[in-house]
């Protein structure tokens, strides 16, 4: 016959968190980047061109400049207030060619 196994009320039936909850340090706002923009934003931020290229802080000329540079077709946005402004229509060339949207006022 199978022998009864006294269950051992050892254990407790929580769940013992090892060691203290090491809280999270509220991370302070300061921006790693003189633009003041969050970098977990300009993670998802992208031109709005149609192919959607990543962007890249600062300007050809400038990487400390406010301005958002797309890799692919070199617009440069600016940031405003640490609010990137991407509007095609507010973009600049980096390469200075008139190719750009040019939409008479
Ligand atoms: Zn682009």
């Amino acid at each position: 016959m199978a022998s009864t196994v006294p269950a051992p009320h050892d254990q407790p039936n929580v769940h013992s968190i090892p060691g203290p909850v090491p809280s999270l340090p509220v991370p302070s706002l300061q921006a790693p980047n003189p633009q003041g923009l969050d970098p977990v934003l300009l993670d998802v931020l992208a031109c709005p061109a149609d192919h959607h290229a990543p962007l890249r802080l600062g300007s050809p000329d400038d990487p400390a400049a406010p301005n958002l540079t797309c890799t692919e077709c070199g617009r440069v946005f600016p940031i405003r207030d640490g609010i990137p402004v991407l509007l095609l229509d507010e973009a600049t060339s980096s390469h200075g060619g008139p190719s750009l949207d040019s939409a008479g006022r």
